[in-house]
C-alpha cells in the first residue's frame, strides 16, 4: 500500500547526507519510538550519514529509550531533511527549528488537521506511527538494516499506542509487523517492566480517582485532577496524567475523559478523551485539540469549559447510544 510515496521517502533519504528526525510536544511511546527506531535503521543501512534527533525532552517512563543528540547549528539544519513523525500538525511539532530544514517528510497515522510537508505518508488507520516505520522497513528489506536496538524502540511504540494489541485499530498486519520485529528480538519481558509496572504510592492515587470519579447522566465518565490532589499524591503531570487508564473499563461508560489542571498562567485544563464504539474526535476538536476517532487530546481554560466539553460529550453518547446497538 502506498508504494509510491514510500519509493519518494526512501529516496528523500537516500539523497540527502544529512537527516534529522522530529516528533509531538509531550511525547509518548510512539513517537519516541518511531523516530528512535527510524534513526537506528538509517544508521545502520547508511553508516556515513549524519542522522539527528534533537528534542528538548522525553517522559520519564521512556527515559530508559536512550539519550538523544545535542543541538547542533541552524547551518546543520538547512542543510538537511527533516522527517517528522507521529504530528498531526505544526504546531504540534516539538522541536521548532524543523522549519529551517530544506525539506521536509511527514509520517503519521493521526486524522490529518492540516498538509504540511513536501512529502506526506499519512495512513489514520494504522494502529502507530511505528507500525508505519516498521512497514517502510518491510517494504524495502532488500535495501535496509535493522537490529534488535531498532526492532525494541519500535516495539515500543507498537505496543504504547495499540494498548497492548487490544485498540480497534489492530489488525493482521500490525501483528505481522510486530511478529517481524519480534523476529530480530526484543526483550518483552524487561520491555512490559518498564512500561507497566507501578509505585506502591501510585496505586494509592488511583485508588483515590476511583472513589472521586463521576459518571455523566449518559455515560461519560471523567476525573478533574487539579493542582492540590497533583501535590498530595506528589506527582508529576505526566503522572498525573496517565491516570485516564483507570476509567476505560466501566461497564456503559463508552466514553471517558481526564482533566488535568497544568497549573500554567493561563490556567489551561489537559484534556484526554477516550472512547470505544463512538468516535469522539469532533469534541476535541472543538476544544483546541484533535487525534483519533477514539483517543484525542484537546486543552480547557476554565472548569466552566470543562463542563461544556463534557456536556457536549455527554449528548454525543446519547445519541449515538440511542442510534446504535450492541455497546456496552
Ligand atoms: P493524549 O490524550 O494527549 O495522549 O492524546 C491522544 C491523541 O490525540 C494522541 O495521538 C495525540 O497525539 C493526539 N492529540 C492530543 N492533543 C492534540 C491536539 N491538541 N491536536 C491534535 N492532536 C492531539
Amino acid at each position: 500500500m502506498n508504494r509510491e510515496i514510500k519509493l519518494a521517502i526512501l529516496n528523500k533519504i537516500e539523497e540527502y547526507d544529512r537527516i534529522m528526525l522530529f516528533r509531538h510536544v509531550r511525547n509518548d511511546g510512539d513517537c519516541v519510538g518511531a523516530t528512535k527506531g527510524l534513526k537506528r535503521i538509517i544508521q545502520l543501512t547508511w553508516p556515513e550519514k549524519e542522522v539527528y534527533l534533537i528534542d528538548g525532552e522525553i517522559a520519564r517512563y521512556l527515559e530508559f529509550m536512550g539519550p538523544e543528540d545535542e543541538e547542533v547549528s541552524d547551518e546543520i539544519y538547512k542543510s538537511a531533511l527533516g522527517i517528522v513523525l507521529d504530528t498531526a500538525s505544526e504546531a504540534r511539532i516539538s522541536n521548532k527549528k524543523y522549519a529551517l530544514c530544506k525539506e521536509l517528510v511527514k509520517i503519521d497515522h493521526h486524522i490529518p488537521l492540516e498538509n504540511y510537508g513536501d512529502y506526506r505518508w499519512v495512513e489514520e488507520e494504522r494502529s502507530s506511527c511505528c507500525e508505519m516505520v516498521v512497514d517502510f522497513y518491510r517494504t524495502f528489506a532488500d535495501r535496509l538494516k535493522i537490529d534488535k536496538e531498532a526492532a525494541q524502540h519500535l516495539y515500543t511504540g507498537m505496543v504504547t499506542d495499540s494498548g497492548r494489541f487490544k485498540y480497534d485499530g489492530v489488525t493482521g498486519e500490525t501483528l505481522r509487523n510486530a511478529a517481524a520485529l519480534l523476529d530480530v528480538g526484543v526483550d518483552t519481558d524487561m520491555l512490559f517492566a518498564r512500561l507497566y509496572l507501578e509505585a506502591f504510592e501510585y496505586l494509592k492515587f488511583k485508588a483515590h480517582i476511583y472513589n472521586k470519579m463521576e459518571v455523566t447522566p449518559n455515560g461519560v465518565a471523567y476525573i478533574f485532577v487539579d493542582k492540590a490532589m497533583q501535590e498530595q499524591f506528589s506527582l508529576t503531570l505526566e503522572q498525573a496524567s496517565a491516570i485516564i487508564g483507570t476509567l476505560d473499563a466501566i461497564r456503559g461508560c463508552i466514553s471517558w475523559a481526564a482533566f488535568i489542571e497544568t497549573g500554567d498562567e493561563a490556567g489551561s485544563i489537559r484534556v484526554r478523551l477516550r472512547s470505544r464504539f463512538v468516535h469522539i474526535n469532533s469534541i476535541a476538536e472543538k476544544y483546541h485539540g484533535g487525534g483519533h476517532a477514539c483517543a484525542s487530546g484537546a486543552t480547557v481554560y476554565s472548569q466552566e469549559e470543562m463542563m461544556a466539553l463534557l456536556a457536549d460529550t455527554d449528548a454525543l453518547v446519547k445519541e449515538y447510544k440511542e442510534t446504535h446497538e450492541g455497546w456496552l
